[in-house]
């Protein structure tokens, strides 16, 4: 035995229980973010889980290894016992899983190499052949791709409304939903929100479709893409939401230098998911995990910063001459969108449209003459971005469909991030001036 070697007698080696509670006091997420799900004893007393560079793992005995197999196949419930290869999960992964968890307040949370890999097995896991999807609109223009022309391979329909839908409305949709299952043999398999919906911020009522979809007793999960709130401004699961979807890739990556996503819900709506993720992979890489852990040690931080960012700039370009018009949640001016903010929200992010003064011109010389902010699709990064939706991100919507959804000439896109607030009101201010 060498001097390193620890003794597994020693009660060093022995896990600490997992501390969430002091004196009856739950710790808050942004507390457990630095150790949650981790025990150094396990690695040589690393303090930051080591990246666990692994494609497998060894079995104790024989014996196990049939166990794990049992588990990950579904011939015993309970799921895998264990790590057995990592295309299922591996320590990196299972840490940052937990740790997603504790922010939306889930049973379980999966991790996945982006957003839209965890939309498409999200979807394909819950979508039979004949079925019909319900969804809120606009959703961000590849998860709508995938319903509305790869699902449909597979005779896989849907029925959409849009964000800011009343009661009365969702349930007309879902009554029409339950007629075209119906119709095709098929059934209602998942309605499928984003909130508030890019780039307008139009805000979906989730109480109001728990409520449609109790009524009407449909059996499907209700699942929604919180990426433009979460994890801190808008946590669906407490309104009656089942499955949260996230592209980490955003404000939980936060730094512009990751792809990823995740689902997290209670366990028997990730089941599905986790079987199909086992079979079709996917799942988040370990150096992706380990830089997405160190991310979630700050997301609060940032999130709060950028938030505060957000609501200074916007009250600069409110007032200013050249601006027609501002989509913030901060500033809504519709009652019924306002409603929904108060029940839903805790912030108001710092994603928002600009509508200029005059068209894809004058946008085009504001976006070039601009100093600090990058030109870059994308949000939630520590840096401001700005972006011109109906000529980049939009611009394979059709153009009927593009006005209905509010994505004009004169909108653009921006992100705030963690810069000096008064230093982007200069750059703002001298872009302005160009236009
Ligand atoms: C970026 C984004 C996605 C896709 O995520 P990726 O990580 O790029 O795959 C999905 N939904 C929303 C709202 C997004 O902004």
């Amino acid at each position: 035995m060498s001097d390193h070697d620890i003794d597994p007698t020693s009660p060093r080696m022995a896990p600490k229980p997992e501390v969430t509670k002091i004196d009856g006091r739950e710790l808050k997420p942004s507390t457990l973010m630095m150790g949650y799900g981790y025990d150094p004893v396990l690695s040589e007393g690393s303090l930051k889980p080591p990246i666990f560079l692994t494609s497998t793992f060894a079995f104790p005995s024989a014996a196990d290894g049939k166990r794990h197999f049992e588990g990950i196949t579904g011939k015993r419930p309970g799921g895998a016992d264990g790590l057995v290869y990592s295309r299922f999960n591996a320590p990196n992964q299972e840490i940052l899983e937990d740790r997603l968890s504790v922010w939306d307040g889930a049973e379980d949370a999966l991790s996945f190499s982006s957003g839209m890999t965890a939309i498409c097995v999200l979807m394909l896991a819950y979508a039979s052949q004949n079925d019909v999807i319900v969804h809120s609109g606009p959703l961000y223009a590849a998860s709508e791709g995938f319903v509305a022309k790869v699902l449909a391979k597979f005779g896989v329909t849907y029925v959409d409304f849009p964000a800011g839908a009343t009661r009365e409305e969702i349930d007309a949709v879902i009554e029409k939903a339950q007629a075209q299952a119906d119709e095709q043999g098929g059934k209602v398999c998942m309605v499928y929100l984003e909130s508030p919906g890019n780039p307008t911020n139009a805000l979906v009522d989730i109480e109001a479709v728990r409520a449609s979809v109790d009524a009407a007793q449909l059996d499907c999960p209700i699942a929604i893409d919180n990426t433009f709130l979460g994890p801190l401004w808008q946590r669906p699961l407490d309104q009656g939401a089942d499955i949260v979807v996230y592209s980490l890739t955003k404000y939980v990556g936060g730094h512009s230098d990751l792809v990823a996503g995740s689902i997290a819900g209670a366990k028997k709506w990730m089941e599905p998911v986790r079987m199909l993720r086992n079979t079709m992979g996917g799942i988040c890489d370990p150096n992706t995990a380990w830089m997405l852990m160190r991310s979630l040690e700050t997301v609060e931080l940032r999130m709060n910063r950028a938030g505060e960012n957000a609501a200074k700039v916007c009250e600069f370009l409110a007032q200013h001459p050249k601006v027609e018009g501002l989509g913030y949640l901060g500033m809504i001016k519709d009652a019924r969108q306002q409603d929904i903010y108060d029940r839903h929200c805790k912030g108001a992010g710092s994603t928002f449209s600009l509508l200029l003064k005059g068209g894809e011109a004058e946008c085009f010389r504001f976006l070039d003459a601009l100093k600090i902010a990058k030109l870059a699709v994308s949000l939630g990064g520590t840096e401001t971005l700005a972006s011109h939706p109906a000529s980049m991100t939009h611009l394979s919507v059709a153009e009927g469909r593009r006005a209905e959804l509010g994505i004009s000439d004169n909108l653009v896109r921006i992100s705030i991030g963690i810069e000096d607030p008064d230093d982007l009101i200069a750059d703002f201010t001298q872009a302005l001036e160009t236009v």
